[in-house]
């Protein structure tokens, strides 16, 4: 498996349009990443990196160029087949953990798992069994509210791992994080790269991009330098 190609990306570009504004947040985007990579994608606020994301996550589609992702071309799916791949191929992780509030911990873990249309009780297991992953069995019960920000942010990680997913797609995933439980989340993710997930890892702070071992770097939508990580930081 490790080698393949997983995402590939062809001259992809995405303009926002509102009424009569443009905004091109990505342009001739040229991107290969192979399963079993960890990659992070670097830039300033506001230089496409979320929209990138959402690209590569399926939650958006390109307006111009092609995208293979797994080798399906993905700009020729259906909103099922997209929705498909986002529930069983991909594992998403936000900077605001994006947790339902009403939920317990493992309610939460488990809502990819209804989607997929596994049943009761097998949905209750692997919820366990992900939180356990990420030191939170004893946690499952609480609300997010009964969490601070570094627990919350673990169990958005079990609910994006509950469907073993090939790709995790992390976006500024410490950018609301103190720094213990950035090294958490972090670690979290080595594991998981470990166990042969790929791995890419959004985010504008140099130290978090020292995890990945390659560093994509973005501005103004434009992606203008994919160099193997170099701890000195010299581009
Ligand atoms: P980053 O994640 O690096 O901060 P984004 O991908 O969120 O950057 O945004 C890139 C550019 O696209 C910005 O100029 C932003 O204002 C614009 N943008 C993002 N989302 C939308 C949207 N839904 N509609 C219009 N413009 C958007
Ligand atoms: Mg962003």
């Amino acid at each position: 498996m490790s080698g393949e190609v997983l995402i590939e990306l062809t001259d992809v570009g995405k303009t926002y349009r509102n009424g009569s504004l443009e905004v091109a947040a990505l342009r001739h985007a040229n991107l290969r990443i192979d399963t079993g990579e960890y990659v992070a994608i670097m830039g300033p606020s506001g230089s496409g990196k979320s929209t990138l994301m959402h690209v590569l996550g399926c939650l958006d589609v390109a307006t111009s160029g092609n995208y293979r992702l797994a080798g399906s071309d993905v700009g020729s799916l259906s909103e099922d087949e997209l929705a498909n791949i986002r529930n069983r191929r991909i594992g998403f992780v936000f900077q605001q953990f994006n947790l339902l509030a009403s939920l317990s911990a493992w309610r939460n873990v488990e809502l990819p798992l209804c989607y997929a249309g596994v049943p009761k009780a097998e949905r209750r297991e692997r919820a366990l069994a992900a939180l356990e992953r990420v030191g939170l069995a004893a946690r499952s019960d609480h609300r997010p509210g009964q969490l601070s920000g570094g627990q919350q942010q673990r169990v958005a990680i079990a609910r994006a791992l509950v469907t073993e997913p090939s790709l995790i797609l992390a976006d500024e995933p410490t950018g609301n994080l103190d720094s213990a439980s950035t090294t958490d989340v972090l670690g979290l993710l080595a594991e998981l790269h470990a166990a042969g997930r790929t791995i890419v890892l959004i985010t504008h702070e140099t130290d978090v991009a020292e995890a990945a071992a390659r560093v994509v770097r973005i501005l103004d939508g434009e992606i203008y330098s994919d160099s193997a990580n170099d701890p000195a930081g010299v581009r």
